[in-house]
């Protein structure tokens, strides 16, 4: 008889749901974790700070309310690091609570140390004191340590000049310049917010471009802002070292280059946190990123240990990690789950803001789908000039074939929110006439899609005019000499003049009749 039916090792996203899964099917479960560590990186260094250090820059800055009142409007003046991470240590605490309860109030033990294993189904979880170790055996284990900044052995992090994402928590002050390599989604949300701050941000990435998986035009609107807030791009570029001195740091390029400033954050990918864990014990191993491999029930070489979140590799998010944990849990204990669904957003909380979900173009060109994109820009909608949005756009991308919504991309405020309503209908493979029909509150920044689907559906409406007029010439060739007719008077809104009653009606008259009445009618069409 085993101490326990489930052990998970994580606290994280991925831990605390598969532990409260299997409680509620009734499993005697524990998780373990460090003492300062409850609720993973998602709670304590990751999602969870960043995303409330973003909002303590919005709300301070005053960054979002600057189209209404001015550039040099601010709530504070001078903002300090303890502003910022006042709001931060509040929101930590408030969630670290909420973890530990939902853990207690399902009657999950908290064992707290670092898990190691010492056979298959036996961990020893070593606590910070002396002595301070507690034996336990499982039936089934839950492997959610999720991972750590990864650190280029050749760079000297003291916490203060040069930092990794984690210790950009602790920084004494708000720096007036700084470094930012790698241009991940971590490294860009992080220039962002210090670029609304006023610190003077150059981002050094050695790929040429950034977030090459989202839309480019996206990333385009997403590059004018940060350059228009004082951040220089060096793509195509490596640091091949990094000196600090009395007046701060240099970071020297491969190129040649040497970049003065007061501190530099790294944001070098991330590494599995499986090295304390003596997974070889277990009868596991991990790869050179300390990750560890799964099967699609994220179930590890050894059937009895499961794996889940970041440890686990892409797409490494706090919204996926969730549904791992419960799923693995599930399968462990033999409970009927569906699998996730493929289609997933991508939040990317940048200032502004980047949502998407489904394809991008590029996808579908490569792969041959023919699409429409409709455009809705906020600086046209009611709700984008109350809250003084001038630069958000929301874009659908529609099958022309069969009208579904193959994508929808969002660049603005609360993008990361408004992309699940397209994610929605997609998800029920719903057509962009759902929007076309729908009643959507006035004002809204959802109303974007209403705009955006009313303009791919004339796009559209103007393209199958076009076919129609083919098909027509296919089935009666003389069509064609009317047509070559109209050409000859105004080209411009042959669409519009296709769609409109007269050009429709069957004119069997002949061209010499039909070019002078299809001119008129055009040329009033396109006044
Ligand atoms: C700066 C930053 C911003 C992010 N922003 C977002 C975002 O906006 N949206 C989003 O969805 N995701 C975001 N993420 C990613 C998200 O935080 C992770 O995907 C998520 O936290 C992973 O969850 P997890 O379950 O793998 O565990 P984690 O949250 O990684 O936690 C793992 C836990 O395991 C513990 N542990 C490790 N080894 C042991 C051991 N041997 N014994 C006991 N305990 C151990 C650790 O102490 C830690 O508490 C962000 C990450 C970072 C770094």
């Amino acid at each position: 008889m085993y101490d326990y039916d489930l052990v998970v090792i994580g606290s994280g996203p991925g831990g605390q749901k598969a532990a409260i899964a299997a409680a509620k099917l009734g499993k005697r479960v524990a998780v373990a974790d460090r003492g300062h560590m409850m609720g993973g990186v998602c709670v304590n260094t990751g999602t969870i700070p960043s995303k409330t250090l973003r909002e303590a820059v919005l709300y301070l800055t005053g960054f979002a309310q600057r189209e209404m009142y001015g550039a040099s409007y601010r709530v504070k003046s001078e903002i300090t690091i303890g502003d910022l991470l006042a709001r931060t240590q509040h929101v930590i605490g408030r969630e670290v609570e909420v973890v530990r309860n939902q853990l207690m109030r399902n009657h999950v033990d908290i064992l707290t140390g670092t898990a190691v294993f010492t056979d298959p189904h036996t961990v020893v979880v070593e606590g910070p004191g002396r002595g301070d170790h507690n034996q336990v055996t499982a039936e089934k284990f839950v492997i959610a340590t999720g991972t750590r900044p990864a650190r280029p052995p050749e760079v000297e992090f003291d916490g203060e000049h040069v930092v990794d994402s984690d210790q950009v928590l602790q920084l004494g002050r708000v720096p007036n310049s700084m470094v930012v390599v790698g241009a991940g989604v971590i490294g860009i949300e992080y220039a962002s917010m210090f670029a609304a701050l006023g610190t003077k941000v150059t981002v050094v990435e050695k790929r040429p471009a950034i977030l090459d998986f989202c839309d480019p035009e996206v990333v385009e609107s997403l590059k004018f802002h940060l350059r228009d807030s004082a951040v220089t791009f060096r793509f195509s570029e490596e640091v091949s070292s990094v000196q600090v001195t009395d007046m701060g740091t240099i970071t020297n390029l491969a190129s040649g280059k040497r970049i003065p400033a007061d501190m530099v954050m790294y944001s070098a990918g991330r590494q599995g946190l499986t090295e304390d864990l003596h997974l070889d014990k277990a009868g596991l191993s991990a790869d050179e990123r300390g990750r560890i491999e799964v099967d699609s029930h994220y179930r590890s070489s050894v059937e009895h240990i499961y794996a889940v979140g970041d440890v686990i590799g892409f797409p490494a998010l706090a919204s996926t990690s969730m549904d791992q944990g419960r799923l693995a849990a599930y399968h462990a204990f033999d409970e009927p789950a569906r699998e996730l669904r493929e289609l997933q957003p991508i939040g990317i909380y940048t200032i502004p803001e980047i949502s998407f979900c489904g394809k991008t173009e590029a996808e579908l060109t490569e792969a041959s789908i023919p699409y429409e994109i409709g455009l809705s820009r906020y600086r046209e909608l009611a709700r984008g000039a109350i809250i003084g949005d001038s630069y958000g756009m929301l874009k659908l991308i529609v099958s022309t074939e069969d009208r579904t919504l193959l994508g929808v991309h969002v660049f603005g405020t609360n993008a990361t929110d408004l992309v699940h309503i397209g994610q929605a209908i997609m998800g029920c493979g719903g057509t962009v006439d759902y929007l076309v029909d729908t009643v959507l509150n006035y004002p809204t920044l959802s109303e974007a899609y209403k705009v955006a689907a009313l303009d791919v559906s004339n796009k559209i409406r103007a393209l199958e005019a076009f076919e129609k007029r083919e098909e027509a010439v296919r089935a009666n060739p003389s069509n064609a000499t009317k047509d070559e007719a109209k050409e000859s008077g105004a080209t411009g809104s042959v669409p519009t003049g296709i769609g409109s009653k007269d050009a429709e009606s069957p004119s069997t008259n002949g061209a010499s009749k039909a070019a002078p009445r299809s001119r008129g009618k055009q040329t009033s069409g396109s006044s």
